[in-house]
C-alpha cells in the first residue's frame, strides 16, 4: 500500500494576473531557472488544455485557437514548457477538421502531445496520420514519464482506457520517479459525463509512482477530485459551446517538492492553484 501525503491548497483568485498575483499561497518556484544541465529533469513544466472543438458549428473556434496559441506561447516564453498536452476533442468530427485544427496550431511553439476525445472521431490510423503519434503512448522526460491514453474511437464512444495497454505502460515506467497520466474522459461517475472504470482506477491507485491524472471532457469541471489517493485534475475547456464561464487550461510544474498546478485563463489570469506533495 502506498503512503502519500497530499496537500491541496485552493485559492479562488479571480482577479489576479499571471505575474504579480496576490495569492496567499506558499512560494513555489515556477520561474526558477534550472541550474543543472544534467539529463535528470530537475523540474518538469507542462500545460494541459482540453476541448478545443475546432469546427463546432456556432462557436468562434478560430478565435479560440488563436487565443490559445497566443496564451500558451506567452506561458512558454515566461517559463519554457516541455510540452503542451491537448487532452481530447481537439476538433469536432473527422479527418478534415482535424487537419485544419493542426494547421491552426502550427504557431504553437512547445512540443505537442495529444489524446483523442469522443468528438475527434478518427480511427487509430487517421489519428496517427494527422497527429503523428499513436492514440496510446508513453513519453519520457528524463526520469519522469507521461502516459497518454485514448478513451474514445471513431464512433465517439465513451471508453475506459485499454486496461492491458495501460497496465503494461505503467509496468514499463515502474522505475521512473514520477508518472503523470492524461486521458480525456474521466473514469468515475462523479461528473455528468464521466464513466465508471473501476479497473482503471484500481490500477492507477495501485501504482506507487502515479502522481496525478489529468482529464478533459467535462467542460464545466475546473477543479480536482480524489479517488483512493489519486488526484484527478480537470481543466475546464478551451472551446466548445458549453461549460465553465472562462476558457481555461492547466499549468503544471513538477519539482522535487511535488506538483503545483494553476488553472489559467487563456490570457494568463490565475483562477486557482493546487499543490500536491508525496
Ligand atoms: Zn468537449
Amino acid at each position: 500500500m502506498r503512503v502519500r501525503r497530499t496537500s491541496i491548497i485552493r485559492a479562488a483568485v479571480l482577479t489576479s494576473v499571471l505575474t504579480g498575483c496576490a495569492t496567499a499561497v506558499p512560494p513555489v518556484p515556477f520561474a526558477a531557472p534550472s541550474a543543472s544541465p544534467t539529463p535528470v529533469v530537475d523540474r518538469l513544466h507542462f500545460a494541459v488544455a482540453s476541448d478545443f472543438h475546432y469546427g463546432e458549428p456556432g462557436t468562434d473556434y478560430q478565435a479560440g485557437f488563436a487565443q490559445a496559441v497566443a496564451g500558451l506561447n506567452a506561458a512558454d516564453a515566461a517559463d519554457p514548457l516541455a510540452f503542451v498536452a491537448l487532452n481530447g476533442d481537439i476538433s469536432h468530427g473527422g479527418v478534415g477538421l482535424a487537419q485544419q485544427a493542426k494547421v491552426a496550431l502550427a504557431g504553437l511553439r512547445p512540443r505537442l502531445l495529444v489524446t483523442p476525445g469522443n468528438h475527434d472521431e478518427l480511427t487509430g490510423a487517421e489519428w496517427q496520420q494527422v497527429w503523428g503519434a499513436p492514440a496510446d503512448q508513453v513519453v519520457r522526460f528524463g526520469d519522469r514519464s507521461v502516459i497518454l491514453a485514448s478513451t474514445s474511437n471513431a464512433a465517439g464512444d465513451y471508453l475506459c482506457p485499454n486496461q492491458q495497454w495501460l497496465a503494461e505502460a505503467l509496468a514499463g515506467e515502474a522505475r521512473q520517479r514520477d508518472v503523470f497520466v492524461i486521458f480525456h474522459i474521466t473514469v468515475k461517475k462523479w461528473t455528468k459525463h464521466g464513466i465508471d472504470c473501476p479497473q482503471t482506477r484500481a490500477l492507477l491507485a495501485g501504482t506507487s509512482n502515479v502522481r496525478a491524472v489529468f482529464n478533459g471532457h467535462d467542460h464545466d469541471q475546473v477543479s480536482v477530485k480524489d479517488d483512493d489517493g489519486v488526484s484527478y485534475f480537470f481543466d475546464g475547456h478551451v472551446g466548445g459551446s458549453w461549460g465553465a464561464p472562462e476558457r481555461t487550461y492547466r499549468d503544471v510544474l513538477v519539482t522535487d517538492a511535488g506538483l503545483s498546478t494553476r488553472l489559467l485563463t487563456l490570457d494568463g489570469r490565475e483562477l486557482a492553484r493546487d499543490v500536491l506533495t508525496w
